[in-house]
C-alpha cells in the first residue's frame, strides 16, 4: 500500500511519513501542489492525505483533479478549518473524509484503514483480463494465471497507464524500493516472466516493446 502525503508542514509530514512506515505504509511527501502533481504522475497510490492550505494552492484542487483521473483513489483532506461548511465544501469537492487538525495519530490510522478497507477495489478489467492487485491475482476466462512478485507489479503498472509508454526508469523508480540498488535489466526480467507466463499460454498481447522509449500495455489491441 503506497500513500501520498501532501502536507508542506515539515515537521508534521516527517511525522506521519514516519508513522505510516510502522504501520507497513510506504509513503512518499510532497510539499506544494506542483510535486504532488509530479508524484500522481509517475506513481500509483492507493490513498492521499492531503492538506487543504498549501503554499501555492489548495489541497481541493488536488482531490478535483485526482477524482477525474482515478475516481477509485482514495482521498482524505486534512485541515486546521473547524466549521462545518469547510467539512462539506471538502466532501462536496470529492474528499472521502475530512480531519480536523490537531489530530491524534491512532485515530488517522484507523480512519485509514476503514477507507482501505471499504474504500474503492483498484481491480483492473479489461475484456476478459482481470488484475486484482489487493490479491496478487490475474485471471483470464476465469482462468488462474500464476504471476507474482515484480512481473505482476510491472504489469498492475503497464495497466494502470494504459496506451502510455513506460520507460524502464519510471517501472523501476515506481515499482522498486530501492531503485538505485538494482540495474534496468530486472524490467526486462519481468517483461520476460509476462511474456512467458500470461501471453505465450494465452495467445495475447499485453506489453509491446516500444524501441529505446520503454513499454507500453497493448491489450487488448495487441502488438
Ligand atoms: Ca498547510
Amino acid at each position: 500500500m503506497r500513500i501520498l502525503i501532501v502536507e508542506d508542514e515539515v515537521t508534521l509530514n516527517k511525522t506521519l511519513a514516519e508513522g505510516l512506515k510502522e504501520f507497513g505504509y510506504q509513503s512518499d511527501v510532497a510539499e506544494n501542489l506542483k510535486d504532488a502533481l509530479y508524484y500522481l504522475d509517475i506513481r500509483n497510490y492507493d490513498l492521499i492525505l492531503a492538506d487543504w492550505m498549501l503554499p501555492d494552492g489548495s489541497g481541493l484542487e488536488l482531490v478535483t483533479q485526482v477524482k477525474q483521473n482515478s475516481p477509485k483513489t482514495i482521498v482524505l483532506v486534512l485541515s486546521a478549518r473547524d466549521d462545518k461548511e469547510s467539512e462539506i465544501e471538502a466532501l462536496k469537492a470529492g474528499a472521502d473524509d475530512y480531519i480536523r487538525k490537531p489530530f491524534d495519530f491512532d485515530v488517522l490510522i484507523a480512519r485509514i484503514e476503514a477507507r482501505l478497507r471499504f474504500g474503492g477495489s483498484n481491480i483492473i478489467e479489461i475484456e476478459d483480463l482481470i488484475i486484482n492487485p489487493e490479491e496478487e491475482k490475474i485471471t483470464y476466462k476465469d482462468k488462474e494465471i500464476e504471476l507474482k512478485g515484480k512481473p505482476f507489479e510491472v504489469l498492475t503498472h503497464l495497466a494502470r497507464h494504459k496506451d502510455q509508454i513506460v520507460s524502464k526508469e519510471q517501472l523501476l523508480d515506481a515499482i522498486w524500493e530501492e531503485p538505485e540498488l538494482v540495474t534496468p535489466n530486472v524490467i526486462e526480467v519481468a517483461i520476460n516472466q509476462i511474456r512467458q507466463k500470461l501471453d505465450k499460454p494465452l495467445g495475447i498481447t499485453t506489453i509491446e516493446t516500444v524501441r529505446r522509449r520503454g513499454y507500453r500495455f497493448c491489450f487488448p489491441r495487441g502488438a
